[in-house]
C-alpha cells in the first residue's frame, strides 16, 4: 500500500490508515533515510494510539517507553548502535517478544533480531515536503 504525503497535516490520516493496515500486528519497523520523517510520523502515530506524553527520538538511550490506553509502547532508535551486543545488553527480546507495541527506527541495524511477523513502513523523500509512505507486512 502506497500513500503520497504532501503536507505534515496529512500525517494523522496516514497514521489512521497504518493502524487499519496493521490489524493486530505489534511490531512496526520504519525505514527511510535520515530526515525522511520516521520520528515525525511516529509522533503523530503515538497521538493516534492515545499517548498523551511528549514523544521524541530516544537521545540518551536506545528506547523510550510511553503509556497508551492499550498498554506500553516502546520507541527504538538503533541508529547509533555499533555492535549487535548493545541490543542484547538492552534486553531486546523482552521488548520485541513481550506483547507491547514496538516502533523501531533504523531496524536495519538489528535486522537479524527482528520478529518474523511485523509491519514495515518505508518513507521516501520526494522533495522538501513531499513523501511516499509504503506499508507492507511480513
Ligand atoms: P533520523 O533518521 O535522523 O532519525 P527521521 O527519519 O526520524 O530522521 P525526522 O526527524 O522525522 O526524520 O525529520 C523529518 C523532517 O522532514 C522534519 O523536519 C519534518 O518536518 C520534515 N517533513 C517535511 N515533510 C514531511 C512529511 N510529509 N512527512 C514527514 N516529515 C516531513
Ligand atoms: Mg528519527
Amino acid at each position: 500500500m502506497e500513500i503520497e504525503v504532501n503536507h505534515l497535516t496529512e500525517l494523522q490520516n496516514v497514521a489512521h490508515q497504518l493502524l487499519a493496515f496493521a490489524g493486530n500486528e505489534k511490531i512496526f519497523i520504519f525505514e527511510g533515510d535520515m530526515g525522511a520523517g520516521k520520528t515525525t510520523f511516529i509522533k503523530t502515530f503515538c497521538k493516534v494510539l492515545g499517548i498523551e506524553e511528549t514523544v521524541s527520538s530516544p537521545t540518551y538511550s536506545i528506547v523510550n517507553e510511553y503509556e497508551s490506553p492499550d498498554g506500553a509502547v516502546f520507541h527504538f532508535d538503533f541508529y547509533r548502535i555499533k555492535d549487535i551486543q548493545e541490543a542484547f545488553d538492552l534486553g531486546y527480546e523482552e521488548y520485541f517478544f513481550g506483547g507491547g507495541i514496538c516502533l523501531i527506527e533504523w531496524p536495519e541495524k538489528v535486522e537479524e533480531l527482528l520478529p518474523e511477523h511485523l509491519v514495515k513502513i518505508e518513507i521516501s523523500i520526494v522533495d522538501e515536503s513531499k513523501r511516499i509512505f509504503k506499508f507492507s507486512r511480513a
